[in-house]
């Protein structure tokens, strides 16, 4: 039973809970001051009785001792006794009415005897045969004379009877309506928090798989200030876990589109080498001059494809940079590998003029001098791949702000804004077909970016059509050597 009682209050709602504990607590305060009151009543009812007896038998001892008689002041359903004492031995005197006595007057004989030997006023409550509870008080009329008289106890029991009756309608009353409102009202108080538990149930249904945002939000108003704390946090937790699915699901397509992208690029390739195989098959039986060619291009395209798994396996040992740094840093000349690049670049794109703008005569610092030669050469190809031919190319180191820089800037068309943003992702080309046309695969810009980012750098794009300007910024490392 009580086990079940238990089941059952552990199944009810927080607001149910709390009224009944709100009932009972008020059942406790109400039994406490209703026991004081009908306590207190009772006394206080008791001793005007007492005090009504006193002032009865003040009268009536008068009248006994001037006239002999209990005349006058007699109350309906009161007993009057009489006793005459000699020798102390109380005896009854004849009533002058038969109703002043009860059938059984032992108690009202016990005590006179009682006050004889007292000598003083004795106050008992004792039960009448028949008649119920009554109050009797004895005192001495004059000497030799004692009267003793009863009052009922039944009216005083009958008042405080009806108090408690009132108390107990009245308190009920109070404790349903304190449950049933009290109930409510906590639910109401109460229902900002089981809202924000349905919105928590919504997201359990809400597949986190999906990209978008999380369609709930808990924007409900009230409640006070710790649900509207508590709704804040809800809302920054549902924030955080909105950021935390946007970051994993931008990685993810980042990547599945990286993949994508990889196995296209390397696919064209591999196609382009197969076709040259048979080719070369093909010519080996019936043409035989052309048979060099076919073999030349065929390495051609295996070379390329090399160059470009050596770029994917660059970026994705950079990606790991933290568990192994893929660079081997040593203290080089920053203004000799920018002459070595530059020199490589007039040999190779004699069509682009370049200029080495003046600068420090040298600038010794901690880098991988053969990747930031990799970087610079990749700016440089860039700047005569991706531009008409005659266009000017310019290059200059500086130092700013405890950093080298180096800018590597053509007056080429430019690249339009939308894709400045994106030039820098794996395998974006601006101008698809044409870029491949020449051999690009998209993967220079990232492979240069993360390379100056494992070294603590970064580089920054400017275009403008006649103004592309690729800035390569690397901190000087502690200790750097400098000669201006
Ligand atoms: P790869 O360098 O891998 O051989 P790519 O040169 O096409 O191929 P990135 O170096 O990453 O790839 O360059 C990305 C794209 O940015 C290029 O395809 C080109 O459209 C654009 N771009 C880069 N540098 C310049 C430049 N100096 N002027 C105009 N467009 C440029
Ligand atoms: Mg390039």
């Amino acid at each position: 039973m009580i086990r079940r009682l238990r089941r059952a209050y552990r199944g009810m709602r927080l607001g149910t809970r709390l009224a009944l504990g709100l009932g009972v607590l008020s059942l406790v305060v109400f039994a406490v001051v209703g026991t004081a009151l009908t306590t207190y009543m009772r006394d206080y009812l008791s001793a005007q009785l007492d005090t009504t007896l006193a002032q009865g038998q003040v009268a009536q001892s008068k009248s006994i001792a001037d006239y002999g008689t209990l005349s006058g002041k007699k109350y309906y359903s009161w007993y009057y006794a009489v006793y005459d004492v000699a020798d102390g031995k109380p005896t009854l005197r004849r009533p002058e009415d038969p109703g002043d006595l009860p059938e059984d007057v032992d108690d009202f004989t016990s005590l006179a005897l009682a006050q004889t030997t007292a000598h003083t006023e004795l106050l008992r409550t004792e039960q009448l045969r028949g008649q119920g509870e009554y109050r009797l008080r004895a005192c001495e009329v004059e000497p030799g004379v004692v009267l003793v008289s009863a009052a009922p106890m039944a009216d005083i029991e009958d008042t405080v009877g009806q108090l408690i009756t009132i108390q107990a309608v009245t308190f009920g009353l109070a404790l349903l309506a304190l449950v049933v409102l009290g109930r409510g009202m906590l639910r109401r108080g109460l229902k900002p928090l089981s809202d924000m538990a349905h919105t928590a149930r919504d997201i359990t249904s809400h597949d986190l798989t999906d990209s978008d945002r999380l369609p709930v939000r808990h924007d409900a108003r009230g409640g006070g200030p710790e649900v509207e704390e508590l709704r804040t946090a809800f809302n920054t937790m549902l924030e955080h876990i909105d950021d935390s699915l946007a970051v994993r699901a931008e990685a993810e397509q980042r990547l599945r589109r990286f993949v994508a992208d990889a196995s296209h690029e390397l696919r064209t390739p591999l196609m382009s080498v197969r076709g040259y195989a048979d080719l070369f098959q093909y010519a080996a039986a019936n043409a035989p001059e052309e048979r060099d060619r076919h073999l030349a291009r065929l390495r051609a395209e295996a070379a390329r494809m090399g160059f470009l798994l050596d770029d994917l396996l660059l970026l994705a040992r950079l990606d790991a940079a933290e568990v192994e740094t893929p660079l081997r840093l040593a203290e080089a000349d920053l203004v000799e590998l920018v002459e070595q690049a530059a020199d490589a670049f007039r040999v190779t794109h004699g069509d682009h003029p370049l200029t080495v703008a003046p600068g420090p005569s040298a600038l010794s610092l901690r880098l991988d001098p053969q990747r930031v030669r990799q970087v610079l050469d990749n700016l440089l190809t860039n700047a005569a791949m991706h531009t008409p031919p005659g266009t000017p190319v310019s290059v200059a180191v500086s130092l700013a702000n405890d950093t080298a820089q180096v800018r590597i800037a053509d007056a080429g068309p430019g690249i339009p804004p939308a894709d400045r943003e994106r030039v820098f992702d794996r395998f974006y080309r601006v101008d698809k077909a044409r870029s491949r046309d020449r051999g690009g695969s998209g993967l220079g810009l990232a492979v240069a970016q993360s390379l100056i980012r494992a070294h603590g750098g970064r580089i920054d794009l400017t275009s403008e059509p006649g103004a592309t300007v690729f800035t390569v910024t690397v901190p000087l490392a502690v200790g750097a050597l400098t000669n201006p």
